[in-house]
């Protein structure tokens, strides 16, 4: 009989298990955010990759996680995309017309990490908040 030895974890297993259990300790949006009605987050990414990554679109209404981190798409990359502070700056704004907010990220990840020709990500996400907030 011969025993098959688990693998051990990489780097980006272990980020994206870290990421998954962060995502569950998070607060509830009505918690942390009880102002807000729904949140929509859409994510642009541009880089080296043919055909670039879809465009992907999160909205978050009360019951949801507060939870704004979002893995590179790119498939050698172990990096992430963090808009939690972005996200706090604008619904803690007090004036209600804030409503939006946008900018671009550059992601910290590494292709190839455990290898010499490691090399920083080309993924540049950019991102779009918009905020609904309750009456
Ligand atoms: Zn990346
Ligand atoms: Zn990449």
């Amino acid at each position: 009989m011969k025993l098959t030895s688990r693998k051990l974890p990489t780097f980006g297993e272990q980020r994206r298990a870290g990421r998954q259990n962060d995502r569950l300790q998070a607060p509830a949006m009505r918690s942390r955010y009880a102002d807000v009605a729904k949140l929509q987050i859409d994510l642009n990414f541009a880089g080296m990759s043919r055909p670039p990554p879809s465009p992907q679109s999160h909205s978050y209404y009360p019951p949801a996680r507060a939870f704004f981190r979002f893995a590179c798409p790119c498939s050698e990359c172990d990096g992430e995309f963090d808009l939690s502070a972005s996200v706090a700056a604008l619904a803690e704004m007090k004036q209600p017309s804030a409503r939006t907010a946008s900018g671009r990220l550059g992601c910290e990840g590494m292709h190839f990490r455990e290898r010499a020709t490691a090399a920083p990500c080309p993924m540049v996400l950019s991102w779009r908040l918009v905020l609904v907030r309750a009456d």
